[in-house]
């Protein structure tokens, strides 16, 4: 298990966001969570990362091992990369200087030289943009750019907040067909999505949130196939 929660709460005043969750990621797997806004999702990938700005309770542990609260720089060096909801690319900076920022922590100019070249090998459409400045994207290459740049810090555990949020449904496809990819060169995926059916896909596993909890889990070929559960979490999205 790459990372595992045990008891969790957050609480942005009077307000449970999140409300004693325990699960675990394997290591290798892509894990899908869902739910409908609000349900959470956004504010548990927050705290893997240490940037949530609410009460936390409870654990998150690393490879067995307790973050207790630590600071970011040193999550992202442990092995954690959050591509965020809304992408929060640098509009007025090109595609090479956004996917340079990812690699700020790291000091393996060769590494990061390699990394770099197997990115754009995944995303062959930024290596024709990379001069081009990150705003005048299109929406699914801004998606593309951002999960890039989380890429280039070297994670072992990927977090993907929403990727295809108001993208066409192509681009959707192309998208989720990257993350597969990433997963095959090794690196854990957690997947937020409200997209369930496409998430569900591509996932190993699945969790359902609702109002801060876990409401629903299993391999994600059962949560797909069991029309109950799609009829009352999933929606037909
Ligand atoms: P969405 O898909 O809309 O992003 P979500 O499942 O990711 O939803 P969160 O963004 O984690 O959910 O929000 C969970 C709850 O916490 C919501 O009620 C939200 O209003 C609240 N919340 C999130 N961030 C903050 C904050 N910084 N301050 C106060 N309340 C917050």
């Amino acid at each position: 298990m790459i990372l595992e929660v045990r008891g969790l709460s957050i609480h942005y005043g009077g307000i449970c966001a999140v409300d004693g969750l325990s699960f675990g990621i394997e290591t290798g797997s892509i894990v899908a969570i869902l739910g409908a806004n609000g349900a959470g999702k956004s504010s548990l990938l927050k705290a893997f990362m240490g940037v949530c700005p609410g009460r936390l309770r409870g654990e998150i542990l690393l490879d067995g091992a307790p973050l207790g609260r630590a600071a970011p720089d040193r999550i992202v060096r442990a092995g954690l990369a959050l591509s965020p909801e809304g992408r929060q690319l640098f509009a007025g900076l090109s595609v090479a200087e956004n996917l340079a920022m990812g690699a700020y922590l790291r000091r393996d100019a060769a590494g990061v030289k390699r990394d770099r070249e197997d990115i754009l090998a995944l995303f062959p459409r930024l290596r024709e943009r990379l001069r081009q400045l990150a705003g005048t994207l299109s929406g699914g290459e801004q998606q593309m750019v951002a999960v890039g740049r989380a890429l280039m810090s070297a994670p072992r555990l990927l977090l993907l907040d929403e990727p295809t949020l108001g993208l066409a449904p192509l681009v959707i496809d192309e998208i989720m067909a990257l993350v597969g990819a990433i997963r095959d060169r090794g690196i854990t995926v957690v997947l937020v999505e409200q997209n369930a059916s496409k998430a569900l896909a591509r996932s190993d596993h699945a969790h359902v949130m609702e109002k801060g909890r876990i409401v629903m889990s299993g391999p994600a070929r059962e949560l797909a196939s069991n029309e109950e559960i799609v009829s009352a979490y999933l929606g037909t999205a």
